[in-house]
């Protein structure tokens, strides 16, 4: 269960069950409560029990492999389907239930696709501006929001061109505009950069960030993209078979996994199934690594280390604990780093299970060179067992 700034996981407990609630702020309404949403389409149950707590003005992305089940929440929480099981509260009020929901348009929510479905026959001014005059604003309202919207995004100069006029990122900031400013209470963004090459992706991610710092709209991001989700959210929501995983603040996540399932798709890592012997020690086949840090149960158990947390060391630590000695494979070179694949040495051929290979991330400036024998330190406190 994580409960950080405004979003709580209650994974797959059911409806009903005790909750432990987060509110910061002491006592705030949550902005949206899923509880034990469940949706299946046929014989594919897409969200299995889901419960997740977002407060007011957090920025929560859904981060997860393809057909996880991110995009239907985001649908389920527009009211574009209903629920088969569960339900979702905005500000306490119940808006969906099996069979009986509020409709997409009383939701005061707004949503940007990947496509950003722009008006093509309307210039920027007219396609920021068309919620606003669905809402029958008058006319001076209409042009005073935009214009303020405008130069919110950046775009005050091109106001007067058409999307086919526009580069990529100006027609999201589009999408973006058009979406703030009919002043959504809750924004949601299902995969918004997708169709943007690598730099502009980068630029909007900031852009959406800032975005959120100035208006503050609580706001669910769907993305597989891990950099993404570290960019630009509060906290994250890791999805994985209709579940969730796993929720907290970035850096929380990504430091604590509680699942192999996590520690590899947020940052990669190197996995070790062994057995804990009591003491903080989990014997592998012909080694023993001392773990300090997550939960070590009885018997099986699963140890992640990341690569950039590897480090060589000189031969004089040979034997010492959680020191291996290993044979490079092969390498890498990233720019700034290097990926170093290094084969554990075991010695004597005693071991019936392949020598593990562990990937170390090590500044581009150490000399490594491939068949090279090195040793490798294995922290205890980053060596970390993880519960699932
Ligand atoms: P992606 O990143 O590929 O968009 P996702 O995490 O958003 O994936 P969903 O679109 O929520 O995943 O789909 C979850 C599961 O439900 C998938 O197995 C998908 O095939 C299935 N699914 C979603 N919508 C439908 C539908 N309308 N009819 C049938 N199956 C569906």
């Amino acid at each position: 269960l994580a409960c950080r700034n405004g979003v709580t996981s209650h994974g797959t407990r059911p409806p009903g069950a005790r909750r432990d609630l987060c509110r910061p702020g002491g006592g705030r309404l949550a902005e949206l409560l899923l509880s034990g949403l469940t949706r299946r389409f046929g014989d594919t149950i897409a969200l299995d029990q889901v419960s997740l707590e977002i407060a007011d003005g957090a920025l929560v992305t859904l981060l997860g492999p393809s057909g996880c089940g991110k995009t239907t929440t985001l649908r389920l929480i527009a009211g574009f389907i209903d629920p088969d099981a569960g339900s979702i509260h905005l500000h306490g009020r119940l808006i969906s239930e099996p069979g009986r929901s509020l409709p997409p348009e009383d939701r005061n929510m707004a949503m940007i696709f990947q496509s950003y479905a722009l008006w093509p026959h309307m210039t920027v001014a007219e396609n920021i501006g068309y919620g606003l005059r669905l809402r029958r604003l008058g006319r001076a309202e209409v042009e005073g929001r935009v214009r303020r919207m405008l130069d919110v995004v950046r775009l005050d100069g091109i106001a007067d061109r058409y999307p086919a006029e526009l580069s990529g990122g100006q027609q999201q900031r589009v999408a973006l505009a058009r979406a703030m400013v009919v002043e959504p209470q809750t924004l949601l963004l299902d995969e918004p950069l997708s169709n943007l090459d690598a730099g502009l992706r980068e630029e909007m991610r900031f852009e959406i960030r800032r975005l959120h710092d100035a208006f503050r709209t609580t706001s669910v991001y769907v993305t597989h993209d891990q950099i993404e989700a570290m960019t630009t959210a509060d906290q994250i929501v890791v999805m994985n078979h209709g579940r969730i995983e796993q929720a907290g603040p970035p850096e929380e996540v990504f430091a604590r996994p509680d699942s192999a399932f996590v520690a590899q798709f947020l940052g990669g890592t190197n996995l070790l199934r062994g057995r804990h012997q009591g003491g903080g020690l989990v014997r592998f086949d012909g080694f023993t690594l001392r773990s300090g840090s997550g939960r070590l149960g009885q018997g099986e158990t699963a140890l992640s280390i990341r690569p950039h947390e590897i480090r060589l060391v000189g031969t004089a630590r040979q034997g010492e604990q959680n020191v291996l000695p290993a044979r490079v494979l092969r390498t890498t070179f990233l720019g700034a780093t290097r990926d170093v694949w290094a084969e554990v040495e075991l010695g004597g051929g005693a071991c019936e299970a392949p020598a593990p290979v562990f990937r170390v991330s090590l500044p581009a400036g150490v000399p490594v060179a491939t068949g090279e024998h090195i040793d490798l330190f294995l922290p205890p406190e980053h060596c970390r067992a993880l519960a699932r």
